[in-house]
């Protein structure tokens, strides 16, 4: 493969994957990827979001066996809808204290934590309301 090429494919999946309070699955970016260049394939894409993840460029945040990909790399704690599969960034401030409380608690040297909340976003409700 052509560094041209490869510098291309790079370019096209890191703007498929970024966006301030966009969560994408790899299937997601793959999506979109394919309707600029239906030639890059899914295992491409994998490899550049682990490469991208082990460069500190995404955060990768795992719901139900699922990663989903985060360019907001500053810590933040999330929403995950259980009906649309949605993941939302949660507006309230992120609580460095808990990673100081824990830490003392079970003697670990701590780097970050994540909250996840679980439920049904507005959006998703108000589909409910429609129906019944
Ligand atoms: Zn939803
Ligand atoms: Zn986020």
């Amino acid at each position: 493969m052509s560094e041209r090429r490869n510098t291309r494919q790079k370019a096209i999946i890191e703007h498929a994957v970024s966006g301030m309070g966009i969560h994408r699955t790899a299937e997601e970016v793959y999506a979109i990827v394919h309707e600029n260049d239906a030639a890059i394939g899914l295992a491409t894409v994998y490899r550049h979001l682990n490469r991208m993840y082990k460069d500190g460029k995404v955060q990768r945040l795992s719901v139900s066996g699922t990663y989903y990909y985060d360019v907001n790399s500053d810590p933040h704690d999330h929403f995950h809808c259980t009906v649309c599969g949605k993941l939302m960034d949660i507006p309230a401030e992120y609580d460095q204290s808990l990673d100081r409380k824990t830490a003392e608690q079970i003697g670990a040297a701590m780097v970050t934590h994540t909250v996840m909340y679980e439920g049904i976003c507005s959006n998703c409700q108000k589909h409910n309301e429609g129906r019944t």
